[in-house]
């Protein structure tokens, strides 16, 4: 099936179920849920990672959920799946990785009231180096130099004046990259800003939070979570490593905000990268929940050390005339679309 037939089919799938009421019924027969979104940047100008989502678009979602009084805290969500009142879904906003942009927040960009949202941060990178997959945006976007030789991760020679090339390399290069070992993931990102030379980045525009701000959001009621000091993915790390990265991201929160922060997410957050030994290091540092990037909807008993995300960005549930789409977002994610998916990946 093309690319375009299969956004139909998901769309036109998606209206049905959901405005013949079937969507409903299915929620309804399912029981009481809670739907974690996983959002990282909150920001309306390009990004040529899936990992943004506009203002506009998440003001929208939060309205729905509003109408439907279903946008409530991660650990109340957590707690209202073994009350007993009538079961319902409800749903979860987290943001990953600290980026300054999450500020939007607090800032009124999303209403007066407040939204209730998790940011997990990776400690190292507060008012320092964006996480690697934005310095190589940076490094590409502000390049001073065109060439670029990837030829050492089998992936060849990049022309970055050609779009097609930029794309390319957005497109193979983070998946290679997240193969490797931290050290060496590290070396190659340097390598390649060596490379294309980019012109230093103005204070304004930097792209991660300052613990200024971290304070600025957590007393405007968002909760801040532990993601590690360095983004390293843990399951690549060894015990001692792996029992670093965790222990000080949280240390630091405390000592920075006078609290220690509940909630930790797992870097990259898939099967292959995080494990057994992992959940019990969050659990044993003194985090009370974790989440992963593994879809689905947490049910009554969920380990609140696997929680499950739906990962949100801004073409995720977009109908085909390119307009955030009602019917794809609650269908994918609380209803029949998010089963058959679930489904299929069984
Ligand atoms: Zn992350």
């Amino acid at each position: 099936m093309t690319t375009s037939l299969r956004t139909w089919v998901r769309y036109l799938l998606a209206l049905g179920s959901h405005y013949s009421g079937l969507d409903a019924l299915y929620r309804r027969c399912r029981g009481a849920g809670l739907v974690i979104l996983m959002l990282h940047r909150l920001r309306d100008d390009h990004d040529p990672y899936p990992l943004s989502v506009p203002r506009a678009q998440l003001r929208q979602i939060v309205a729905w959920l509003r109408e439907r009084s279903a946008l409530v805290a991660l650990g109340d969500g957590l707690a209202s799946l073994s009350s007993i009142r009538a079961p319902r879904v409800n749903y979860a906003l987290t943001f990953d990785d600290g980026y300054r942009d999450n500020l939007g927040l607090v800032d009124g960009a999303l209403g007066r009231e407040p939204v209730p949202a998790v940011v997990y941060v990776a400690t190292g990178h507060i008012g320092g180096e964006p996480i690697w997959a934005y310095r190589v945006v940076h490094a590409v976007e502000s390049r001073s130099r065109d060439q670029i030789d990837l030829g050492g991760l089998g992936l060849g020679h990049f022309d970055l004046s050609l779009a097609d090339d930029r794309h390319r390399l957005y497109t193979l290069l983070p998946p290679r990259l997240k193969t490797l070992k931290p050290a060496e993931l590290q070396t190659w990102v340097d390598r390649i800003c060596e490379q294309a030379r980019p012109r230093p980045l103005p204070h304004d525009d930097r792209d991660m939070l300052e613990w200024d701000d971290v304070r600025r959001l957590a007393a405007n009621g968002v909760e801040i979570g532990g993601h590690t000091c360095s983004h390293a993915i843990l399951s690549r790390l060894d015990d001692s490593a792996a029992s670093e990265e965790i222990g000080l991201s949280r240390a630091s929160i405390a000592a920075e905000l006078g609290q220690a922060p509940r909630h930790f997410a797992y870097p990259n957050g898939s099967n292959a990268d995080f494990g057994d030994r992992d959940v019990r290091l969050v659990r044993e540092a003194g985090f009370e929940t974790a989440t992963t990037s593994i879809e689905g909807v947490n049910r009554r008993g969920a380990d609140p050390y696997r929680l499950r995300r739906y990962n949100v960005h801004e073409d995720r549930f977009r109908a085909p005339s390119g307009r955030l789409s009602r019917a794809l977002f609650f269908s994918e994610t609380s209803g029949m679309l998010g089963w058959l998916r679930e489904w299929r990946a069984a």
